[in-house]
């Protein structure tokens, strides 16, 4: 996706051969008319799965995910990273290691928003070692949901996460793919062709 490669090129930093930096337009600051952008491409990727659901993770999903739900008008779950005082019963749950921040989090969604009768698209920020989308493909799969495909922001195809996913058979759209981060720049994998 063109509009997101050159934010990226305008705005991301590279704060190492691994890191990418996005936090002006998506990790922090939001820019809505890119994010709206970004659910209009999401939607038109998936336009032919019959969607029900679309699930995320908090709180860098949750932009993106939202906008792709207002196109493919659906509703959207977001999996929470910490348990909730007035949400603690029939959650389903799986362990996830953060990239970023080095710990573990046990990541939850409610059993009543996600059930065997969903078709879903998972959607996240990142794709960088695929443990974010492998939790939450395992608690959609405990729903008894139907995992359809998953839509990323931003994939560092450095990293496996990718192979990993597709190796289990599921589909990745990624709207923007990085093939390095090499002395401060961002190198991105060619598009495909059409
Ligand atoms: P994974 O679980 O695929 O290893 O990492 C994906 C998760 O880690 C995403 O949800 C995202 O929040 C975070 N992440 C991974 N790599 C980066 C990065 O280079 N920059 C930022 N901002 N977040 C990242």
């Amino acid at each position: 996706m063109e509009l997101l490669e050159e934010r990226i090129k305008q705005d991301g930093q590279a704060l190492s051969e691994h890191v990418l930096k996005v936090d002006s337009f998506l990790n922090h600051q939001i820019d809505p008319k890119l994010m709206q952008e970004i659910g209009k491409e999401f939607a038109s990727r998936f336009s032919n799965e019959s969607i029900t659901k679309i699930v995320t993770i908090e709180s860098s999903g949750i932009a993106p995910a939202v906008m792709a739900g207002l196109y493919l008008n659906v509703p959207v779950v977001f999996a929470r990273k910490r348990k909730s005082l007035t949400l603690s019963e029939g959650l389903l749950t799986a362990s996830v290691h953060s990239f970023t921040k080095n710990e573990t989090n046990e990541i939850s969604i409610s059993k009543k928003y996600v059930n065997e009768d969903d078709n879903v698209l998972i959607i996240d920020d990142f794709l960088a070692n695929g443990q974010a989308a492998l939790g939450l493909i395992e608690i959609v799969k405990k729903s008894g949901a139907h995992v359809a495909g998953i839509g990323i922001v931003i994939e560092k195809s450095f990293q496996d996460g990718a192979e990993k996913l597709k190796e289990l058979g599921i589909r990745v759209e990624s709207l923007a793919q990085i093939a390095a981060l090499s002395n401060g720049k961002v190198i991105f994998k060619p598009e495909k062709a059409e």
